[in-house]
This record gives structure tokens, C-alpha cells and sequence, in this order.
């Protein structure tokens, strides 16, 4: 009898995981480890560290249900086509990804030798997220109805799996970016369910107000971006879990229920830019306005400086190195690096995005592009946000606490400096450690200029055309 085949792709978990359901051939579970796709760009080795963890865990508490999860490495169209020649499939079940070009081009490959040996392939959709002709308007319709569904459990899934005889998984040799990260969040949806439950315990309660500031965001945002990514968190299960806490804390707690509310509008957001990349896939690296084609540089000083934290500019610094330690950062701060980036130092963002993607362990290619470009200005329907460093310095870290942490060389520095570097007279200098460096770029020059180039785009008589197909094939709709 031919074989049903589920592919595990991010979706790493059991919990509610809809791949499992029952159909009325035998099963064969399998990873693909693709060699090509951590030598991408955005990829890197903490989010494959991530992975490796998280499959670990997979492994087990698939076993844990008498089901077996085979970890097979190489070209991933060569392997069906191996599982294939040696085992027969009928059916293939996968989640539907919205990944990057290269996850794009591979699952065209992929779909086209499905196709000629007549292999059905089910992709069942990320959460509210549609694949093809689609309206806008019912979109959020569409998404309440799928988050709101039950829950799958084990109960619901097939009960016996094959093994299949193969080599032991080889790793990945190579990372586009192998950047230690001392910090990283570890995978398995063990640690992301104890997430979830810290959230709504107790560490979300101050989430609105303190998902700001990077010293407090730590603590108070959920984190659990990196789980989503990889699925080893369920968007259902946390929307679910998080509605529940609301109405448990509703009359006792508002400032609870409101940053639960907040917490639920960006698990809706989060399908909402993913349905971006799913409807456009050029976003990854094309304007979402061509009004904004070769505007900027593509300066490899000013990036590498950028990215290594060494502009001179402490804030931005500090921020770009926890970055790099934790593989994280919340919102705020990575929209002031972006917006940085794209707008005083003049990079193109698809000369800077894919570098930053590589050191967030939680990159998620629909969200990833979409705010880069947001907050590089290039879509036309936003607003236009030019971060401030210094007064985001002064409002987020006051005491320099977090610039001293994170660069341990300023603890002697004054905070008027570690603010207002440009400010410096020549008596403060000698007081300064040897390796301070000086702002690489005058912030209020920069964001001046910057903000006369765009707005002056903004101004040219096709930019309303083009930013109104923009708004009906991708705005949100209130
Ligand atoms: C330039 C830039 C790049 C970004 N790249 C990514 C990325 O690659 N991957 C990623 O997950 N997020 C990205 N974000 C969005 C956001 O910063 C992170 O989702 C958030 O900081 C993750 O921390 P958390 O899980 O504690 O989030 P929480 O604040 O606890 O939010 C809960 C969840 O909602 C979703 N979410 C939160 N904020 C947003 C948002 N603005 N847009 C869409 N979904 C959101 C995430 O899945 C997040 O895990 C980016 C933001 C910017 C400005």
C-alpha cells in the first residue's frame, strides 16, 4: 500500500498540530534537514541551534504517542524522490509556508514532481493566512474563525507511524552567519508552554507599558516569537490560553486584561503581515513602491559598523549587541535600529534586512520584510517614523543602565554622553576610555535629509496611485 508522508517543516510540535489527523493510509513523518537553506542569507546558526532543540524535543514527544519522527538530510526534492522510489507515497501533508525565496522555489520544484507522479500534497494554512485570490475585507473575518477553532489533541491524531532505514542526519556544515549568541532562547515547546504560562501568571501584567524599553521588555513581553517562528508553539493554543486569562482577571485587574488585549491584537497582526509576504512574495526584495528603487546605498562600511554595534552612537550600540547576545530584542528597539539604518546611515534595506534577520532567532520572513520595509518608508501606506536614538536613549534607558551593561567599557562614561555623544566638549573627551568612538553620522542632519528625500517622493503625483493598490491588496482594514 502506497504512503502517506507528513512533513515536518515549522511546525514543530504536537499540540493542535492539524498535520497529524488521521487518513487512511500508513504514515512516514519526516524533517528535512536542507544543507542550501542555512547557507540563505537570513539564515543562521542560532536558529538552527533553535531547530536542532526543538526537533529533539518533537522526536520525543512524538515517540511519546508511538509515532516516529525520521530526521533525513539533503536536497529535499532527491529525498521524495528516494521515499518515493523505495516506499511509494499517495499523499504528502505539510504546513502551508510562507518562507522566504528560496523555501518558495524549492516548494515549486517540489510541487511539480507531486504533480507529474500524481502525489496529492495538502498544506494546511498558517492561521488565517489564505493562499490565492482572496478578499481584503473579510480578512479578519476569516482569521477570528480559525483562531477560535478547537484545539487538536492527541486524541485526534493517527496512532502508528513507519521508520524508515536511513543514515544518521548529518548537520548542516555551513551558516550564512554563525554569530555566537551567548543568550538564545532554547527550543521545544516544553519551554514555550512555560513561557506562555510565566506570561499569563504574572510577567505580562505591565506588558503595555512595559513592552517598550528594552530593560523592561525582557521580563513583560511574552517572548515566545522564536516558538511561533518555529512552531513549537501553537498561535491557536497561546490565543486561546491568553482569552481564557482575560476573562479570569476581567473586574479584577485592568491593566492585566489591557495588555492581554494588546498581546491578542499582535497574534492577529502577526498572521496579518504574514498574509503580506504569502500574497506578494517579491516583498523579500523589492520595493513595495518602485517610486523608492535606487534611492540609498548599499555602503558595506556603514553596514558593518551597524551591524557590530560600533557606530558611536551608544544606544544604537548597546541595543545592537544584546541583539546579537540573545537573539532578540523587542519591537521598539528594533524598529530604532531599522529606522536607523534606513534612514541616517542611508542603507538600502535589502542591503541591511537580511544581515538583521540573520541575528534574530525568531525571523519570520512575512513580519521580517514587511517592517523593514515600514520602517525604511518604502510602502507608501505607513507613516513615516524616523526614531529619535538619543531621546529614545533618554526615554528608554535614563540611567544608562542597559548602555552599561551591554558595553561594560562605558561604565565610567557620564550620562549626559552616553545620550548626547555629538555633545562632547574637548575637556569631557580626555576624560573619555581610548576605544570610545565618535557618532559616525550627525543624527539631526541625517534624519533631515533623510525626511526631505521621502517626503518629496511622497509628493510626486503617481505615489497616491500606487500607495492605494498598495492599501487594497495589503492594508489592514479597521
Ligand atoms: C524591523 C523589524 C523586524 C522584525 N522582525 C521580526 C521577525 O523576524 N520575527 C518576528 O516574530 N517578529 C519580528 N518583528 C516584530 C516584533 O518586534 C517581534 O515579534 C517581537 O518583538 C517579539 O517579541 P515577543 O515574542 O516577546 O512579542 P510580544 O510583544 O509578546 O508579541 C506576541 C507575538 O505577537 C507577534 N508580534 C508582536 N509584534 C508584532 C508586530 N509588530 N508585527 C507582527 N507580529 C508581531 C509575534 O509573533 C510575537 O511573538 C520585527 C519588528 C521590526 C520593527
Amino acid at each position: 500500500m502506497l504512503n502517506h508522508v507528513i512533513w515536518f517543516k515549522k511546525n514543530l510540535r504536537v499540540v493542535d498540530n492539524a498535520t497529524l489527523l488521521d487518513s487512511k493510509y500508513p504514515k512516514i513523518l519526516i524533517y528535512i534537514i536542507e544543507p542550501q537553506l542555512w547557507l540563505q542569507k537570513d539564515m543562521s546558526l542560532r536558529q538552527w541551534e533553535f531547530t536542532l532543540e526543538s526537533l529533539k524535543d518533537l522526536r520525543n514527544q512524538l515517540s511519546s504517542i508511538n509515532l516516529h519522527l525520521n530526521i533525513l538530510s539533503g536536497d529535499a526534492l532527491e529525498i521524495f524522490k528516494d521515499i518515493h522510489l523505495k516506499y511509494g507515497i499517495k499523499k504528502v501533508t505539510s504546513e502551508q509556508e510562507t518562507g522566504i525565496n528560496w523555501t518558495y522555489q524549492r516548494d515549486n520544484r517540489i510541487g511539480q514532481f507531486f504533480k507529474s507522479e500524481k502525489i496529492a500534497w495538502q498544506e494546511i494554512p498558517h492561521i488565517g493566512v489564505i493562499r490565492g485570490k482572496h478578499n481584503r475585507d473579510n480578512w479578519a473575518k476569516n482569521f477570528h474563525k480559525e483562531i477560535n477553532k478547537p484545539i487538536l489533541t492527541t486524541n485526534d491524531y493517527f496512532k502508528s507511524s513507519k521508520i524508515l532505514e536511513i543514515p544518521n542526519f548529518q548537520h548542516p556544515q555551513q551558516f550564512y552567519d554563525s554569530t555566537p549568541c551567548p543568550e538564545r532562547q532554547k527550543g521545544g515547546n516544553e519551554n514555550a508552554t512555560k513561557l506562555l504560562k510565566t506570561f499569563l501568571d504574572f510577567r505580562g501584567e505591565n506588558y503595555q507599558i512595559e513592552m517598550s524599553s528594552p530593560i523592561s521588555a525582557e521580563q513583560s513581553c511574552s517572548r515566545l516569537s522564536t516558538h511561533f517562528a518555529f512552531g513549537t508553539m501553537s498561535t491557536r493554543v497561546a490565543f486561546h490560553e491568553a482569552s481564557h486569562r482575560q476573562k479570569e482577571l476581567q473586574g479584577t485587574n485592568k491593566n492585566f486584561v489591557r495588555s492581554i488585549n494588546s498581546f491578542l491584537s499582535r497574534l492577529h497582526w502577526r498572521s496579518h503581515f504574514i498574509q503580506k509576504l504569502e500574497d506578494e512574495p517579491s516583498i523579500q526584495d523589492k520595493n513595495f513602491i518602485s517610486i523608492y528603487d535606487n534611492l540609498r546605498d548599499e555602503d558595506e562600511i556603514k553596514l558593518k559598523a551597524w551591524i557590530e554595534g560600533r557606530t558611536g552612537i551608544p544606544f544604537i550600540d548597546a541595543c545592537m549587541i544584546y541583539l546579537r547576545n540573545h537573539g532578540w530584542i523587542n519591537f521598539r528597539m528594533r524598529a530604532m535600529l531599522a529606522s536607523f539604518a534606513a534612514y541616517n546611515l542611508w542603507l538600502d534595506w535589502r542591503f541591511y534586512a537580511p544581515h538583521l534577520a540573520a541575528l534574530f532567532t525568531d525571523f519570520e520572513p512575512g513580519i521580517h520584510y514587511s517592517q523593514v520595509q515600514m520602517q525604511s518608508g518604502t510602502t507608501g501606506i505607513n507613516a513615516i517614523r524616523v526614531y529619535n536614538p538619543y531621546k529614545q536613549s533618554e526615554d528608554q534607558d535614563p540611567k544608562g543602565f542597559f548602555i552599561r551593561k551591554n558595553i561594560p567599557k562605558f561604565q565610567e562614561v557620564p550620562l549626559n554622553l552616553l545620550h548626547y555623544p555629538e555633545n562632547i566638549t574637548p575637556f569631557e573627551e580626555q576624560l573619555l576610555p581610548n576605544n570610545w568612538i565618535k557618532p559616525m553620522v550627525n543624527v539631526n542632519q541625517t534624519s533631515k535629509f533623510a525626511k526631505d528625500r521621502i517626503f518629496s517622493l511622497r509628493k510626486m503625483t503617481n505615489h497616491k496611485i500606487l500607495a492605494k493598490s498598495v492599501y487594497i491588496k495589503h492594508g489592514s482594514r479597521k
